[in-house]
């Protein structure tokens, strides 16, 4: 039977199993897509009191994600299992308030529990369903974000890290685009972050390089990693030079590039400077003339060297390389050579002399020039090595020049001393210090003419300093103020100023030499010319005087007063003749051509002679010969032995009273023969006696009494004794006679 009430009640069953199926077929969908999600579902029922909330349901993913069976969870609560302690309280605080807030929906991050009990963090979204107002269901959806979390805490650590970095940090995805960048990216291209963002690697190369960018990231991809160098282009179209390492990095299931970009400029600016500086140092290296060496302090080695090194050394490279420094250095063993090296090291330099020895066996003086480097955090001993042969050999070379100078300033009689331009004495030589009369430390720092203060020299002094005119005088008189008794002196003495190489004065040589004793005797020669011509007149006189009577008074002169006459010429003649005799005598003795003419004589024949001759010179005299029997015979010139006893007889007889007697006499002495001629006349004080024997010496006893004289005579018999070879002395006393002593060597068989 069918009734519309059944139809009705039919088709409403029809309806509802169709919504049923229709409900049930959803809710299968929509299970099985909450199943093919990576992410977990939960839905927990929320009653009065949430936090007795407990899971209704929960999606496959579940299982993945807390490593538990999905039915582990249902019925429980959600969090307290599966959220730390901490977690699960605050999020029931955080429920409440959002739900008390009318939230819909709330995504969150937090660290959830695995079964194991291993921690994970997790993205949270949380919708919160309502029936009536109240808040009756929640659903979330939970994912694992491990591997996002690793990536992004690397990059936020580097972000962190490198944003103070000068480098350019960038993490673009595979298609080169953007998506992070440090500071030192933006400051360094001129772009603002947002700018960037949009960006793509292709955008940061400069327009010709952009078609390498595709093959790039495909060469990172390949490789993990890689290096680059490229040009980069800032917003304001400037280019630099970078270099590029990056890497790809994998963020769960995306892949980004992270690439440090270093800008290139500096290091290439530094590359170049570097370039050119080791460019100037291996010219530096390479031209030098002196030898350039770097030692391994290690091992001793020669680690570099330049050309001159082995060059000088005349060795080729080849055969320098395998030398060390002993092998030609002279004054370095192996064990000198690392000490001294070690020494080096430790106090950073030194500079000392050496010879090294070339190939051919030459020795060099050397100075070395070191110096401990650091190259590349290495110690080096760098050393210049000068070669200062020539040097030394003119430092020698000055020396001895020096030495000289010294000898010759210590040798000569002239007085010398240096003098600085305040004129003080900075050296003399000791002339200087003997004709002073003061010692050198009186001298050397004094004021010159505190010493010797003469107003007018100090003029000519301060002159030639000021002008640097050298001046020149002659016989200047000199008094020294402190030494009196010297009395006053004669001096030639120049002043001559030193000069630099540029012209300046640097300081005074005062060169002087005493003509006191000079001028005596140009004094002493000037009498004696008066002396001579006056003694040679004198004969003369009488001569003329006594043939010209004879010539007009002939006819009147008895034979006796012509006899008389020509005796007084014949005598006067026979003294003019020896005093010509001295004359010519001194000047062959002072033309060095005094030749004797000796031969064996008896002394008894020539004093017989002398005694004769000067007889008749003055016939008022005693003379007496004393001789000892067998005399030997001596070997001498007899007309010069003559001449001596005759100038000394001849004195004898001027400085003795007529009445007394004068001896001559002679004996044998040791090898010679002594002789000897005595007078009872006026004597000759000790003082006196000194001066005797010297040119043109006449006593002034002698010139006051009138006696005549040229003060030849004892110089004549001194040069004629000395020419034979024996000596000649006085002895004698004031008013007491005097005897002049002579020796004549005497022949090997006639000695006593
Ligand atoms: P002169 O021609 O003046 O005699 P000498 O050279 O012979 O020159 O003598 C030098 C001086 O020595 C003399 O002027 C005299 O003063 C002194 N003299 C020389 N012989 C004697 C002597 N026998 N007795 C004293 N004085 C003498």
């Amino acid at each position: 039977m069918t009734n519309s009430k059944d139809y009705q009640q039919e088709a409403q069953e029809s309806k509802r199993k169709q919504v049923e199926d229709e409900l049930k077929r959803n809710k299968d969908y929509l299970e099985s897509l909450c199943n093919s999600l990576p992410e977990a579902i939960i839905t927990v029922d929320i009653p009065d009191n949430i936090d007795d909330r407990t899971v209704r349901y929960v999606n496959k993913s579940v299982e993945k994600i807390f490593g538990c069976e999905q039915k582990e969870l249902l019925g429980k609560s959600p969090v307290a299992q599966y959220a730390r302690k901490e977690d699960f309280i605050n999020s029931g605080k955080f429920f409440k308030s959002a739900i008390s807030r009318g939230t819909k929906s709330i995504h969150r991050e937090l660290l959830l529990k695995r079964k194991n009990g291993e921690t994970f963090p997790a993205e949270l979204t949380t919708t919160f369903l309502r029936t009536g107002g109240k808040v009756t269901q929640i659903i979330s959806i939970i994912r694992d974000i491990t591997e996002r979390k690793k990536a992004e805490e690397a990059l936020h650590l580097r972000a962190n890290l490198l944003n103070e970095a000068t480098d350019s940090i960038i993490a673009t995805d595979l298609d080169g685009n953007l998506i992070y960048m440090n500071e030192a990216t933006c400051r360094t291209r001129g772009y603002s972050k947002e700018e960037m963002l949009n960006m793509n690697l292709r955008q940061l190369v400069t327009p010709e390089l952009t078609s390498l960018i595709s093959g790039r990231i495909k060469k990172i991809r390949k490789e993990g990693s890689s290096y680059f160098e490229s040009d980069h282009r800032r917003k304001d179209g400037s280019v630099f030079p970078v270099e590029i390492t990056a890497r790809t990095v994998n963020l769960g299931d995306d892949t980004i590039i992270l690439a440090v970009i270093r800008d290139f400029t500096e290091r290439k600016r530094m590359e170049a400077i570097l370039q050119e500086s080791e460019e100037k140092y291996r010219a530096v290296f390479e031209q030098a003339a002196d030898s350039i060496v770097l030692i391994d302090p290690e091992t001793g080695e020669l680690v570099e060297f330049n050309d001159r090194a082995y060059e000088n050394l005349g060795y080729t490279r080849e055969e320098f390389t395998k030398l060390k420094i002993p092998d030609f250095d002279v004054v370095e063993s192996d064990k000198k050579t690392a000490e001294h090296i070690e020494k080096i090291v430790k106090e950073g330099a030194d500079v000392f002399e050496t010879q090294h020895r070339t190939k051919d066996g030459w020795i060099k003086d050397i100075q070395v020039s070191s110096r401990a480097i650091s190259i590349g955090g290495k110690q080096f001993v760098h050393g210049i090595w000068l070669d200062i042969t020539e040097r030394k050999r003119a430092q020698d070379a000055i020396a001895s020049e020096r030495n000289l100078l010294q000898i010759i300033m210590e040798n000569t009689d002239v007085m010398l001393a240096y003098f600085d331009l305040d004129l003080n004495f900075v050296r003399v030589n000791s002339s200087y210090v003997r004709g002073s009369s003061h010692t050198i430390e009186e001298l050397i720092g004094k004021y010159y003419f505190d010493l010797f203060p003469y107003k007018e020299n100090q003029a000519i002094f301060e002159r030639v300093r000021d002008t640097g005119e050298p001046v020149e005088y002659h016989d200047t008189p000199f008094e020294f103020k402190a030494q009196p008794w010297r009395g006053i002196t004669y001096w030639d003495w120049t002043l001559t100023p030193v000069k630099d190489a540029s012209g300046d004065v640097q300081g005074l040589v005062l060169s002087q030499v005493e003509t006191t004793e000079r001028r005596k005797l140009d004094q002493l020669k000037d009498e004696f010319i008066g002396l001579v011509s006056h003694e040679l007149r004198t004969p003369l006189t009488v001569i003329m005087g006594s043939l010209n009577t004879i010539l007009s008074e002939r006819p009147r002169l008895s034979s006796d007063d012509t006899e008389q006459l020509l005796q007084d010429a014949a005598l006067e003649a026979e003294k003019l003749s020896h005093l010509l005799g001295n004359l010519l005598e001194l000047s062959r003795v002072q033309a060095q051509q005094l030749t004797l003419y000796s031969e064996p004589l008896m002394f008894d024949v020539v004093a017989q002679n002398a005694v004769e001759k000067i007889k008749r010179q003055s016939p008022g005299h005693r003379f007496r010969i004393e001789l000892p029997g067998g005399l030997p015979i001596v070997i001498a010139d007899s007309l010069r032995l003559e001449r001596i006893l005759y100038n000394l007889l001849e004195n004898a007889v001027k400085y003795s009273p007529h009445d007394k007697e004068i001896r001559v006499f002679a004996k044998p002495e040791d090898d010679c023969l002594l002789i000897g001629v005595a007078d009872q006349g006026i004597g000759i004080s000790r003082n006196d006696q000194a001066k005797l024997f010297q040119p043109f010496q006449r006593l002034e006893q002698s010139v006051v009494n009138g006696v005549k004289g040229a003060g030849l005579g004892l110089l004549v018999c001194r040069r004629l004794v000395e020419a034979h070879g024996g000596r000649i002395w006085i002895e004698s006393k004031p008013g007491r006679g005097s005897t002049f002593f002579f020796t004549l060597p005497l022949p090997g068989e006639s000695r006593a």
